[in-house]
């Protein structure tokens, strides 16, 4: 409790200083930590693009599927009409052949001794959402009650099994990646009721032969986390150690026959942002790319600086600078700064008065570029500016 007025004050401290800039603030320039070598983005950069809207679906019940988020991509919702997203699982080469799983009151029906079903639809990096259910009246044990399975690519295998009571070797139980890892917890319901799996599947990346991202499996079985960002070592498999190796760029989803009629419902997936070897993300990328999105930012903010007009124009050109230092804009940023103090310095009683808070927020912006080596400490703009605010005692006034 002792931390609470040290973390109220560095929440005061994080508040805009610029929050009149816009009605609805997006962030501030000139503000947080500017980008570096590995980040493209400053700290609470207001150039970075906002997420995107996405409306979340609603949860299952054991009586009923829930609904899946906006975005997603469905593959099973119940109806028979959804069964034409599905094939039987085929040897490569041979012509697509309709499944002879069934939908029964809703869900989709393996019949044993039919073969794998696998989607017709080809994806690789997701969120997927799958529910199924082991027949309730308990037949056989170990692998051999309920058993199916949910293959990414169709190859790489979260086990499906009823081990609600029922053991069985630990790396083939129920959200196990098969043959690799163990889930977490057994957090199964009770055979015939609806179990939910949220899996997030990363492929492996490779690159020149080398692993330079290894694959990996995060699996919540019923809200509980069963996989927790467990390495892909490769397909996994029965009896046999799985081996690494690059695995392709998508495949279908696969459900397994196993001989038990297990029924799934309400198949989803979302697919996620590709990795690339200089990583994916617009977090900490390499030195390469970070100067390449660097210079993708600063091009935008050059670009939208060009339309504006006045102090406006020259603050945005500015900003463009944290991003790349391009010699142009440099210099036409130093001639616009110029110009703006001889203009300040020819202005007297109101009419100076009332450019108070506007040559403030030119000063502390300038104060940023040269706290953060954008521009030198020498940077005559800033200097002229700082006894301009000094000479009118504007420092000594509260903000
Ligand atoms: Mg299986």
């Amino acid at each position: 409790m002792k931390f609470l007025p040290a973390l109220a004050a560095s929440c005061l401290l994080a508040l805009p200083v610029h929050s009149s800039r816009s009605a609805v603030s997006t962030g501030t320039p000139f503000y947080g930590d500017p980008p570096d070598a590995t980040h493209p983005w400053a700290v609470h950069d207001q150039n970075r693009p906002q997420p995107k809207r996405v409306e979340p679906g609603t949860f299952s019940s054991a009586a009923q599927p829930g609904k899946p988020p906006s975005d997603a991509v469905v593959l099973f919702d119940g109806t028979a009409a959804t069964l034409d997203k599905w094939e039987a699982d085929t040897k490569p080469g041979e012509p697509s052949t309709p499944t002879k799983w069934i939908v029964n009151d809703g869900a989709l029906e393996c019949v044993p001794k039919s073969g794998y079903v696998r989607t017709k639809e080809k994806f690789g990096d997701c969120q997927l959402h799958v529910e199924w259910a082991a027949p309730k009246a308990v037949k056989g044990d170990s692998q051999g009650r309920g058993n199916s399975g949910v293959f990414l690519l169709g190859i790489c295998e979260v086990q499906v099994l009823d081990n609600y009571d029922n053991p069985t070797y630990a790396d083939g139980f129920a959200a196990s990646v098969y043959g690799i890892n163990p889930p977490l917890a057994n957090a199964l319901r009770a055979p015939g009721e609806f179990q939910v799996y949220d899996i997030v599947f990363r492929r492996p990346v490779y690159h020149d032969g080398q692993v330079v991202d290894a694959g990996y499996f995060t699996v919540f079985c019923n809200g509980v986390l069963v996989q927790d960002h467990t390495p892909l070592e490769g397909p996994g498999g029965h009896m046999k150690r799985s081996v690494a190796g690059p695995l392709p760029e998508t495949g279908p989803l696969a459900l397994q026959d196993h001989g038990n009629p297990v029924r799934f419902r309400n198949i989803w997936y979302r697919p996620l942002p590709p990795r690339s070897i200089e990583g994916g993300t617009d977090g900490a990328l390499t030195v390469a790319a970070t100067t390449t999105k660097r210079h993708e930012i600063a091009s935008t903010v050059r670009t939208d600086a060009a339309k504006l007009t006045g102090t406006a124009q020259l603050l945005r050109f500015a900003e463009s600078l944290v991003y790349e230092n391009d010699a142009a804009t440099a210099a036409k940023v130093e001639a616009f700064a110029s110009g703006y103090v001889t203009n300040l310095k020819s202005l007297s009683g109101a009419a100076l008065e009332a450019k108070k808070d506007e040559a403030k927020t030119v000063q502390r912006d300038f104060q940023y570029l040269v706290k953060f080596g954008f521009v030198p400490a020498t940077y005559a703009p800033k200097i002229a500016l700082d006894q301009i605010v000094k000479a009118q005692g504007w420092d000594e006034e509260k903000k």
